[in-house]
């Protein structure tokens, strides 16, 4: 479908994408810190709904040139290493860096249909396939996805952002890790995603949460979390469930937790105010014993905090 087709074509937007209400405050003109794309983009916050979305938006054409820029890693993982021997090692440390990984919370019985939207070089997938879980993923770069299917994964390439490669009614449970909020058509894709769930099937959603304290904490520095111009849409618990409500699900749990690496990203942001490229940049804050101490610190700091940077809604397809 065209972008003309689906109403994204315009470039200055004045009506929210989400919700359609009028009423949108500029919140902050970002620029790229990550990989030093040129360009400013607003940020408006939505006087009705809450949801932030970046203007203009860019066009399809313009993030295919974005995405260019990233390296893609396209090396599958396969199955190994520690987290995926000893599972509780891995959620003990996952507890203590704040990281959030799908394995340790998806709730996957004997059968269970999986879908790993969005699943890169399968970092997720490859465990979940190795322990017999009947999985799929879904990739838009090329090179990842043939990687992922001369492992032996069961990958299929996104042709049209707009579709999920999958039937309808295929899956029990579709996870997308920090996907979501890189999507231009937010509607229409909880619609395919409400198609490829069977009834009661479960939605797990991870992304950036808008009402973070660490968001109001760094302000522009919030690098992690405004990632413009790639995260396209700020959500929180309710903007996310009003939407996917519309379209036949329920949140059903919803909690956050800040990892490490994204705090890490937003201090060297604030350290280091002029550096556009902060991605490759490596200083002593990537010293494994500031890492831990730093965790630790976070962990201490975050227990009364209730809104923190990284959101996961728990959804159920109505029947
Ligand atoms: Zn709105």
């Amino acid at each position: 479908m065209t972008d003309s087709a689906l109403g994204l074509e315009k470039r200055e937007q004045d009506q929210c994408i989400l919700c359609g209400a009028a009423r949108l405050v500029e919140v902050a003109v970002q620029v790229d810190r990550r990989k030093g794309l040129p360009g400013r983009w607003r940020l408006l916050e939505c006087g009705d709904c809450g949801a932030i979305s970046v203007a203009p938006l860019p066009l399809a054409d313009e993030l295919s040139t974005y995405y260019a820029s990233y390296s893609n890693d396209s090396q599958a993982a396969s199955a190994g290493g520690a987290g995926s021997r000893f599972p509780w090692l891995r959620k003990l440390f996952h507890a203590i860096s704040g990281d959030v990984d799908p394995r340790d919370f998806v709730k996957i019985g004997e059968g269970t249909r999986v879908l790993d939207y969005g699943c890169g070089p399968a970092s997720y997938l490859a465990d979940f396939h190795h322990k017999g879980v009947n999985i799929s993923g879904a990739e838009i770069a090329t090179d990842v996805v043939n990687a992922c299917r001369a492992k032996g994964f069961d990958v299929r390439k996104v042709e049209d952002v707009h579709r999920i490669p999958f039937a309808d009614a295929e899956f029990d449970l579709v996870y997308l890790m920090q996907v979501f909020e890189h999507l231009r058509d937010p509607h229409g894709f909880m619609h395919e995603l409400s198609r490829v769930l069977k009834p009661s099937g479960m939605l797990y959603l991870a992304l950036p949460n808008r009402r973070s304290v660490w968001r109001k904490i760094f302000g522009k520095n919030w690098v992690s979390g405004w990632f413009t111009p790639f995260h396209l849409f700020h959500y929180d618990r309710d903007s996310l469930e009003r939407i996917a409500r519309q379209h036949g699900f329920e949140a059903i749990a919803a909690w956050s937790r800040t990892p490490e690496s994204w705090f890490r990203l937003n201090l060297k942001a604030t350290i280091y105010p002029n550096d556009m490229s902060l991605d490759s940049r490596r200083c002593w804050l990537d010293i494994g014993m500031v890492r831990l101490l730093s965790m630790l610190i976070l962990r201490i700091i975050e227990l009364p905090v209730r809104q923190r940077d990284c959101l996961v809604v728990e959804f159920v397809r109505l029947s």
